[in-house]
């Protein structure tokens, strides 16, 4: 008998759908790996799909990401071996023990920790994704950040800051505002202001070059409405529930605005695309550029209280369950 575990949703609703379940590791088939975890990234995706937002087929297990340490590979695996430390993107992460696609692990370096791994693999890619693949911003633009502190904002916007954009950071109270300071933002806007009033003003009038915006419902048309003229809204996230739509002629008379819905999956879903993300984000690990930023720590068996926390919007840099 296993005391391995997972934790399980058979129906849509809040928190306390979230299910403890005995389970057997899977021995990995070919090409597949068999990790024994140590540490679990919490991802508001995980929410949206015990909530139903982002419908999947019961029963499920939670969780997208994970880290720890490689038992037993599967033929024909080259990329790790048993004794690895591996931080993955995949379904079903919310376990003592993940059996998946070994193309999909990544090798930790020297000196990234297996819980800095699980903090920053999918949070980082997401950064990495929207400042070097969606848009890229010059020295000198402005980027308006929301979430500035959150799992993925408190490393988009050192890394935002060290590329030489000047940030203005969308955030909720004095106390987030102060850690969005002090990781690079020049200037805070609280979000129960006039965004985009104070935006820009703060730009001369002119309006910010991009807005990363992962509030969603509450925030798009703040969003819209602080951008210059061909300003891209890079809309990323519904942390306040989805987007309404929005109809083109909105772009059309705010100046030609761009908007795009990009989803962090169309950027890594070759081997390709996955190394060069992990590679730009373990290099800015390894630089410097930013830290991985555990807010905090729950016991995998405490996942719904996870899910409270971080859907409380209280919380700050990445959340981790610990199985
Ligand atoms: P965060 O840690 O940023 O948590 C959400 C934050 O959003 C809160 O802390 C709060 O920050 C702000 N917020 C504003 N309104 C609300 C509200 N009504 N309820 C809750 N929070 C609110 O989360 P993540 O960094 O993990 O994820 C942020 C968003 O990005 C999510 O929607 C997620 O799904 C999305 N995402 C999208 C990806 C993609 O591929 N497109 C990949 C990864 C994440 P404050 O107090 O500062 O306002």
């Amino acid at each position: 008998m296993s005391d391995a575990y997972c934790i399980q949703i058979n129906e849509t609703g809040g928190p306390e759908v979230l299910t403890r379940v005995s389970m057997e590791p899977r021995r990995p088939g070919p090409g597949e790996a068999l990790v024994r975890q140590s540490a679990v990234g919490l991802n508001f995706i995980d929410t949206y799909h015990r909530s139903g937002l982002y419908p999947v087929k019961m029963p499920f297990t939670l969780g997208s990401e994970g880290a720890g340490t490689v038992e037993s590979v599967g033929d024909g695996v080259e990329n790790i071996k048993p004794g690895d430390r591996v931080a993955y993107l995949g379904a079903g992460a919310y376990a003592t023990h993940f059996t998946g696609p070994a193309s999909r692990m990544l090798k930790l370096p020297e000196g990234v920790s297996e819980e800095e791994g699980a903090a920053t693999l999918l949070k980082g890619l997401t950064a990495w994704m929207l400042l070097f693949e969606v848009y890229r911003p010059e020295p000198g633009e402005t980027a308006l950040v929301w979430a500035p502190v959150g799992g993925v904002g408190s490393l988009l916007v050192p890394w935002a800051t060290s590329l030489g954009v000047r940030v203005l950071a969308v955030t909720s109270s004095e106390a987030k505002a102060e850690m969005a300071r002090k990781a690079g933002a020049s200037d805070v806007i609280f979000s129960h202001e006039d965004v985009a009033s104070r935006a820009k003003a703060l730009t001369g009038g002119k309006g910010v070059d991009v807005s990363y915006d992962s509030v969603g419902k509450s925030s798009a048309m703040a969003s819209l409405d602080s951008l210059k003229p061909r300003g891209w809204f890079v809309s990323f996230g519904n942390a306040s529930g989805a987007v309404d739509p929005i109809a083109p002629v909105e772009l059309s008379k705010r100046g030609s605005l761009v908007m795009t819905r990009p989803g962090l999956f169309h950027f890594i879903n070759t081997e390709e695309g996955l190394h060069k993300g992990a590679s730009a984000l373990f290099g800015a690990l390894r630089a410097g550029t930013f830290k991985a930023h555990v807010g905090q720590t729950f016991d995998l068996a405490d996942a719904a209280e996870a899910h409270r926390a971080i859907e409380s919007g209280k919380t700050t840099g990445a959340t981790l369950l610990k199985p």
